[in-house]
């Protein structure tokens, strides 16, 4: 309780929750036993049989952990989905990933203490679905009910950044610090803060979008309507467009990161003006916020090996000198921190 600096009725609410889930389970010791004072119960995780799910649907590849319930992960896949992929052809990916892992672990849906799904865009959390505006298009607001059809557990949605970034807070590059921003440099542009300890929410749960800032007012048109956004300069599909227009052809991300290493020259030219903007929008977000640190995470910043240099140096060039010296670090979750978030939010359930 005071490693975690949590009060009783937090850690008595806690306990519920997780003995309600199955996930502690009581022993009580007799008075007898203690020698004096009135009966009390120890709690004790149950690991064994027991097991949890995050699934994490990216642009195009969902990625499927099962995990014990103490957040340790038993088995990481990942499969490729096509451009335009709905949720038929998603969940056939998870069915099979999971039937095979499930039935390797020796675990059926009851041993299942819930399963969190990521997915990009904003989340409705009352109601358990993507926002009406989501950015997907292809997760209708039925994803819940859809993913009921397969998951036979209860099913906990997630913004894939966010959880990301909660993964990292809990148990990665996150951990030494109170308030810090992640920032996460893939397909999409994504932000989580994190403010006294806590995943900032907003408003209505999309505090963090850093993604739909607009830096270029007549630059290209974003997926969320606007033009100019952060993500049509910095995200995946824009290095992509780059490159393949240098190129004269199309190009596959898996080329783009062989080039960054063999440090060919159009490469290196497109990253430096990549991480130009991505320092310049850090040092804004730091003078804003004013964060201990910048954990990066996603398909760029492990990509590109001295990615964490490149933020900073942006950050020293443009931010106040307040905040000029503000470290960058890369998350040490790597692919698995959306779906390992996913789980957490399982194993949290009710305190995230
Ligand atoms: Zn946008």
């Amino acid at each position: 309780m005071e490693s975690l600096g949590w009060s009783r009725s937090l850690v008595t609410r806690v306990a519920i929750i997780l003995l309600d889930a199955g996930v502690l389970a009581e022993t009580v010791v007799t008075a007898v036993e203690r020698g004096r004072g009135r009966p009390t119960a120890l709690l004790r995780l149950v690991v064994d049989g027991t097991a949890t799910i995050g699934i994490d649907f990216g642009f195009r590849s969902v990625r499927v952990l099962l995990a014990g319930v103490d957040h340790q992960i038993l088995a990481a896949d990942e499969r490729m989905l096509s451009d335009s992929y709905g949720p038929d052809e998603a969940f056939a990916a998870v069915d099979e990933m999971l039937s095979r892992r499930m039935s390797e672990y020796e675990v059926d849906w009851p041993d299942i203490v819930g399963a969190g799904i990521a997915i990009s865009g904003p989340i409705d959390y009352a109601r358990n679905e993507p926002s009406l505006d989501s950015l997907q298009p292809f997760w209708s607001g039925d994803v819940v009910q859809r993913a009921a059809q397969h998951l036979l557990c209860p099913i906990t949605l997630g913004n894939d950044t966010r959880l990301a970034c909660y993964a990292e807070m809990i148990w990665g590059a996150g951990r030494e610090f109170s308030d810090f921003l992640y920032l996460k440099l893939h397909s999409g542009t994504g932000g989580a803060y994190v403010a006294n300890g806590s995943l900032l929410m907003g408003a209505n749960g999309s505090a963090g979008e850093v993604g739909h800032m607009v830096v270029e007012p007549n630059g290209e048109r974003c997926r969320c309507g606007g033009f100019g956004c952060l993500e049509t300069l910095v995200g995946v599909p824009a290095v992509l467009r780059r490159f393949s227009s240098v190129r004269g052809r199309p190009v596959q991300w898996s080329e783009v990161v062989d080039e960054i290493r063999a440090d060919d020259v159009d490469a290196h030219q497109i990253i430096d003006e990549t991480f130009d903007v991505i320092g310049r929008a850090s040092a804004s977000l730091c003078n804003v916020l004013n964060p201990q640190a910048i954990v990066l995470g996603g398909a760029l910043s492990r990509a590109v090996t001295d990615a964490e240099a490149r933020v900073a140096r942006g950050i020293a060039q443009h931010a106040l000198p307040s905040c000029a010296r503000t470290p960058v670090l890369i998350g040490t979750l790597g692919r698995d921190a959306a779906a390992l978030g996913a789980v957490g939010a399982v194993l949290m359930r009710g305190i995230v």
